[in-house]
C-alpha cells in the first residue's frame, strides 16, 4: 500500500492490485460523522477519481476501528440558518453523490459495523456494497427517528434499487438491518464473513459483474399506477400508528415518493426541499434534543474502570428472571437465584423465549443460555461483580438477605436492590458498610424498557453509584441517577397522572376518551389502558404507599372496587376495559366536548409533580427529567419531556391553568414559587 493524498479527513492509499482505498478517517473523533468539511473533501475526492486512469477499482472504507458511517453530524442540524441555507447543503451533498454513481471506475463501499443514515446514503451511490456479516453491521435509514427524512438521495436510491414495498419500509420505518438481511433485501451485494471482507471487496472491484438491478415486479412498484396505489397504503399504515401532525416527516415522504417518484433529478430536489424545512420544526428540534439526552445518559460514568464480569441476581420472579436473561443476553455471566429451583424453571423457560425472539441464529440463543445458571445455594455470590436483589418487597426479608450477602460477597462488589418503594436508608441501616448498597431500579417489562434508575441513598457512596451507572451502561441500558425518596422519579410522576386519569372516569367521562385524548397528545398508551396493561393491584398498592408520603394523593374508589372484585386488567381479562384473551375489547370514543380538556387536565398534573421533583433535587436537572419520563414511560417525545413542553408552552400560563383547575376541585393549589421556574 503507498499513501497516494492525505486530507483532513481521508485518506488515499493505492495497493498492488491497482486499487485505490479511500479511507475515511474523520479527525478528532472515533466516529465518522459526515459534515461539510468531509463533503467538501470527499467532493475534492470524487472529481479526482473522474480523471483517474492509474486504477481498475476503487474502495470506500472506513479508517475507523468502530463502524463505517453513523450518519450525518447531528450537532450540524439546529445550526442552518434558513432554509434555503438546508436545502443548499442537502442539495451539495446529492450533486457529491450524483458525481459518485457517474463514475467510471467501479465504487465498492466495504461496510464494516453501522452504516446508517448519510452513511447509507453514500454506500447506495457506490455501483457495489459488501458487508461484513455479523451482529454488529447494521445498516438502515434512522433518519425519520429525528423528524426529518434522508436528504442525500436515499429516499429516492432505496426504492428504486430494491423496489417501493421494502425501500419504503426501510425508510418509513427508520429501523436498521444486518448485512445479511441488507443483501437479502438486494440493498448489499454480499455479507461475508469479517476474514473475507476485504477479498470481496477487492473481487467487485476488479471483476465487476453487473450492478444489482431490481426485478421487472420491484420495478413495477414505482411506477406512478402502483406509487398512488401503495401511497393510500402507506399513508394508512402510517396513520395508525402516528399522528401527521406530530411526526409530519414519514407522510412527506410518502407525498414525494407519490408525485415525483424515484427517477431524475427533481425527485432528488422534491426530497432535499422537504427534508430542508423539516430541519426547522418543533418536532425535529425536540427529538434531535433528545438524541442528545440520550447521549448524556450514555456518557455517564464513562471513565468508569468498573468492567462487571458476572451478575448474581436473587429472586427469579418477574423482575429478577428478567433482570438476569437481559444481562445474559448483553454477554455477562449470570447466576439466578431463588429460594426453590421450582421459581427459577419458569424464568429460564422466558429467558429462553426471549433470546429466540431477540436472536434469529441457534448459536447465539445457544451463546445467551450458556451464560444463565441457575443456583439456588448461591454459589456465584462470591465471585459477583454486581449483586442484584429482586426479591419480595419487605423491609425485613430484604434485609435479613443483605446481612448475609454483605458477608459473602467481594469486598469490591457492589450491592444493590431493586425495590421500587423501600428507602435505601432503611435497607442499609442493618449494614456494616451502608455505603455500599446502591438502588438499582429496573421496569417492567425489563427487556423493553431503556430506563434504570440508579438510586442513591443518604448513605450511599458516590463511588457506587458510579459503578452501578457503568454496569447499566454495560447492559445496555439508560442510567438515570435519582435521589432514594418515595416512587423515585418516574412512579412519582407516573403515579398522580394514572390516578387523575381514574378521578376523571368516576366523574362520569368514559375511559375510551381519556385514552384517546393523551394518544392524541402524545403518549404511546393512554392511562386506563397503561393502568389495565400494568395490573390494578400494582397501581393501587404503588398508589397507596405513595399516598403515605404525600398526603394529596387521592386514591379514586373505581380503582380500590375493581382491585376488591378481582379484576386487575389485562392479566385478569377485566379490569377498566374488556378484554378476551388478553385483548382489549376496543370501545368507540363516546364523549361530545374537547378531549383537550381532558389532556389539559392530566398533563398539568404530571407537572405538578414533575416541578415537585426538581424543588426536591430527585434529578439533577430538568433536562434529566425529561429523559427519565421519555425513556421511562414514553412521554410524547416529539414535546421534548415535560419540563421542556412547560417551558415551550410558558411556566406561568400553565401555572394559572393549573390553579383554576384545583380551585375548581376543590383542592388546594401551588403557590407559583412551587413551580419556581429558577430550578429549571
Ligand atoms: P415476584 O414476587 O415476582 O418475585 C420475587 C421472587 O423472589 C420470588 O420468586 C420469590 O421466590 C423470591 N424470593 C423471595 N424471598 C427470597 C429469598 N430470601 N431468597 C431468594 N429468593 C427469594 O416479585 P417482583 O415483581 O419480581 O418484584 C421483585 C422486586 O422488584 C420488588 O422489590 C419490587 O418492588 C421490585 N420491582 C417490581 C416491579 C414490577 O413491576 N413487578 C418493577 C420494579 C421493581
Amino acid at each position: 500500500m503507498s499513501t497516494l493524498k492525505t486530507y483532513k479527513n481521508w485518506r488515499l492509499e493505492s495497493d498492488a492490485d491497482e486499487i485505490l482505498w479511500v479511507y475515511f478517517d474523520k479527525e478528532g473523533v472515533s466516529v465518522n460523522t459526515v459534515d461539510k468539511a468531509v463533503m467538501e473533501e470527499f467532493s475534492d475526492i470524487v472529481d479526482s477519481l473522474a480523471n483517474d486512469h492509474d486504477h481498475k477499482g476503487v474502495i470506500i472504507a472506513s479508517g475507523k476501528k468502530n463502524g463505517f458511517i453513523a450518519g450525518a453530524d447531528i450537532s450540524q442540524f439546529n445550526k442552518f440558518k434558513d432554509i434555503d441555507e438546508s436545502f443548499t447543503m442537502l442539495r451539495r451533498g446529492q450533486q457529491i453523490f450524483d458525481k459518485l454513481e457517474a463514475l467510471r471506475l467501479p465504487v465498492v463501499a466495504m461496510i464494516d459495523g453501522f452504516c446508517v443514515g448519510g452513511g447509507l446514503e453514500l454506500a447506495l451511490a457506490c455501483h457495489y456494497r459488501v458487508a461484513e456479516d455479523g451482529p454488529k453491521t447494521r445498516l438502515g435509514l434512522p433518519e425519520v427517528k429525528l423528524g426529518i427524512h434522508p436528504g442525500w438521495g436515499g429516499s429516492v436510491r432505496l426504492p428504486r434499487l430494491i423496489g417501493a414495498p421494502q425501500g419504503m419500509n426501510m425508510v418509513l420505518g427508520g429501523h436498521t438491518v444486518t448485512g445479511r438481511v441488507a443483501a437479502k433485501l438486494g440493498f448489499v451485494d454480499v455479507a461475508v464473513p469479517k476474514r473475507h471482507l476485504v477479498k470481496a471487496a477487492k473481487f467487485y472491484a476488479l471483476q465487476p459483474p453487473k450492478p444489482h438491478q431490481p426485478t421487472l415486479l420491484q420495478k413495477l412498484t414505482n411506477t406512478k399506477p402502483a406509487r398512488v396505489l401503495l401511497s393510500y397504503y402507506l399513508r394508512k399504515q402510517l396513520r395508525s400508528k402516528v399522528n401527521p401532525m406530530h411526526y409530519p416527516s414519514p407522510f412527506l415522504v410518502v407525498d414525494n415518493f407519490e408525485r415525483f417518484g424515484v427517477e431524475g433529478d427533481l425527485a432528488m430536489e422534491k426530497e432535499a426541499r422537504s427534508c430542508s424545512k423539516l430541519f426547522f420544526g418543533d418536532t425535529s428540534e425536540n427529538l434531535v434534543r433528545i438524541f442528545f439526552l440520550q447521549e448524556r445518559l450514555k456518557g455517564l460514568a464513562k471513565e468508569s474502570r468498573f468492567k462487571p464480569q458476572h451478575v448474581h441476581v436473587i429472586g427469579a420472579g418477574t423482575m429478577g428472571g428478567d433482570i438476569a436473561a437481559w444481562c445474559a443476553m448483553q454477554g455477562l455471566t449470570v447466576t439466578l437465584q431463588d429460594r426453590d429451583p421450582k421459581f427459577i424453571a419458569p424464568a429460564i423457560k422466558r429467558a429462553y423465549e426471549l433470546f429466540k425472539k431477540k436472536f434469529k441464529e441457534d448459536y447465539l440463543v445457544q451463546r445467551a443460555m450458556d451464560k444463565l445458571m441457575p443456583d439456588v445455594q448461591g454459589s456465584g455470590i462470591p465471585r459477583a461483580d454486581v449483586i442484584i436483589e429482586a426479591i419480595f418487597e419487605d423491609l425485613k426479608t430484604k434485609q435479613d438477605l443483605f446481612k448475609q450477602l454483605e458477608l459473602q460477597a467481594k469486598p469490591t462488589a457492589i450491592l444493590a436492590t431493586n425495590t421500587s418503594s423501600i428507602p435505601l436508608d432503611e435497607i442499609n441501616s442493618v449494614l456494616q458498610v451502608p455505603g455500599r448498597l446502591v438502588g438499582i431500579h429496573f421496569f417492567n417489562p425489563v427487556s423493553q424498557m431503556q430506563l434504570v434508575e440508579v438510586v442513591k441513598g443518604e448513605r450511599t457512596d458516590p463511588s457506587i453509584v458510579e459503578k452501578a451507572i457503568a454496569f447499566v451502561r454495560k447492559i445496555d441500558r439508560l442510567p438515570l441517577p435519582v435521589k432514594s425518596s418515595p416512587g423515585f422519579l418516574v412512579n412519582r410522576i407516573l403515579m398522580p397522572y394514572l390516578l387523575e386519569a381514574v378521578a376523571l372516569m368516576d366523574e362520569g367521562i368514559p375511559a375510551p376518551a381519556i385514552d384517546k385524548a393523551m394518544t392524541d397528545f402524545g403518549m404511546p398508551m393512554g392511562p386506563i389502558t397503561l393502568a389495565d396493561t400494568v395490573g390494578l393491584d400494582v397501581c393501587l398498592s404503588v398508589a397507596k404507599h405513595l399516598s403515605q408520603y404525600y398526603p394529596s394523593t387521592v386514591i379514586p374508589k373505581a380503582l380500590v372496587e375493581l382491585v376488591e372484585k378481582g379484576k386487575l386488567g389485562r392479566k385478569t381479562n377485566g379490569g377498566f376495559y374488556k378484554f378476551i384473551n388478553g385483548k382489549q375489547v376496543k370501545q368507540p370514543v363516546d364523549y361530545a366536548k374537547p378531549l383537550q380538556e381532558i389532556s389539559d387536565r392530566l398533563v398539568l398534573c404530571m407537572l405538578n409533580e414533575a416541578f415537585a421533583c426538581l424543588r426536591e433535587g430527585v434529578v439533577e436537572d430538568g433536562d434529566l427529567l425529561d429523559a427519565g419520563m421519555i425513556f421511562g414511560t414514553g412521554f410524547a417525545p416529539f414535546r421534548g419531556g415535560p419540563i421542556h413542553y412547560a417551558k415551550s408552552q410558558g411556566i406561568q400560563e400553565l401555572y394559572q391553568q393549573f390553579v383554576k383547575q384545583q380551585q375548581a376541585k376543590g383542592s388546594k393549589a401551588p403557590q407559583l414559587k412551587e413551580w419556581d421556574v429558577t430550578v429549571v
